[in-house]
């Protein structure tokens, strides 16, 4: 994690899809900043693992099986963090799905899945844990977007980068209509990190293609995400919000 210090001792953080890739980083990385974190994803396999990892470090963790899809299932992650916790700090959007595929052959069913997980659940959990913001009027979320967001050049993604484009206007509009009841809504729009997620992407060019084209030569290292979310839900950050930071290398700044 680099050098970078935060102090969230005492604060609660959600991260939505912590089990995996980015959403552990950004979990471990508020946890050693000294927050009880809750991690929620649909599958027991990787999430009992990310749970044990993270509690190996001496962090306070509660792990749940989550899809962020289902308004019942969000309901009963906010409802069992509150009775473990007594309130939520951070909401880290990050559960996220893919699908690869030309625009005039992507399936219905996959573009649907893409949308629901990636729009319909970062709204479904925002508002749900937003109730409970409001409540104290204070708190902070910061949603995982993307670079695909931002611009038509990640060709075969069309669901993935309509759904993030949404993520980034879901970020400005809360941003707006929360901001007078002291809760900051930002996101980040990273570039290619190696995960489940982008592997096949990665192998198949997008590597190289990377290296060659962006100014900083490479793909994300772990740890090149987690400082930056630490920021956005940190008191650093206090005048920010309903903004977009891309983590990409500089590849967006050409
Ligand atoms: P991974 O596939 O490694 O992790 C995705 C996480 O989301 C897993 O924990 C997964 O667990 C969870 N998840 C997926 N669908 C759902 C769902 N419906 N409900 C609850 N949890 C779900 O991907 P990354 O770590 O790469 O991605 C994290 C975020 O970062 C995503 O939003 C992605 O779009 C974004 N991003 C990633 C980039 C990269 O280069 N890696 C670049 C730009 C953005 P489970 O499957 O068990 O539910």
């Amino acid at each position: 994690m680099g050098t970078v210090q935060f102090d969230f001792r005492g604060e609660v953080a959600v991260v939505t899809g912590g089990s995996r890739g980015l959403g552990l980083e950004i979990a471990e990385a508020f946890g050693r900043a000294g927050a009880a974190v809750v991690i929620t994803a649909r599958r027991e396999q990787w999430l009992r693992e990310a749970e044990q990892q993270l509690k190996d470090q001496g962090i306070s963790v509660l792990a749940l099986v989550c899809d962020v899809t289902n308004p019942a299932s969000v309901e009963q992650v906010v409802q069992q963090t509150i009775v473990t916790y007594g309130k939520i700090d951070v909401l880290v959007n990050n559960a996220g799905q893919v699908w690869a595929a030309p625009a005039e052959q992507m399936p219905l069913a996959r573009w649907q899945q893409v949308i629901d997980t990636n729009i319909t659940g970062t709204f479904l959990v925002s508002q749900s844990v937003g109730k409970q913001m409001l409540l104290r009027e204070k708190g902070t979320i910061v949603s995982i977007a993307s670079i695909a967001g931002l611009r038509g050049g990640e060709v075969n993604f069309i669901g993935y980068s309509a759904s993030k484009a949404a993520i980034i206007n879901l970020t400005r509009a809360l941003a707006v209509e929360w901001g007078p009841r002291h809760i900051r809504v930002n996101c980040l729009a990273p570039g290619f990190f190696r995960t489940r997620l982008t592997e096949g992407i990665l192998a198949q060019g997008a590597e190289a293609q990377v290296a060659n084209t962006s100014p900083l030569g490479r793909i994300g290292q772990p740890g090149e995400i987690a400082p930056a979310v630490l920021f956005l839900a940190s008191e650093g950050a206090s005048y920010i919000t309903g903004q977009v930071l891309p983590i990409d290398g500089g590849g967006t700044a050409k």
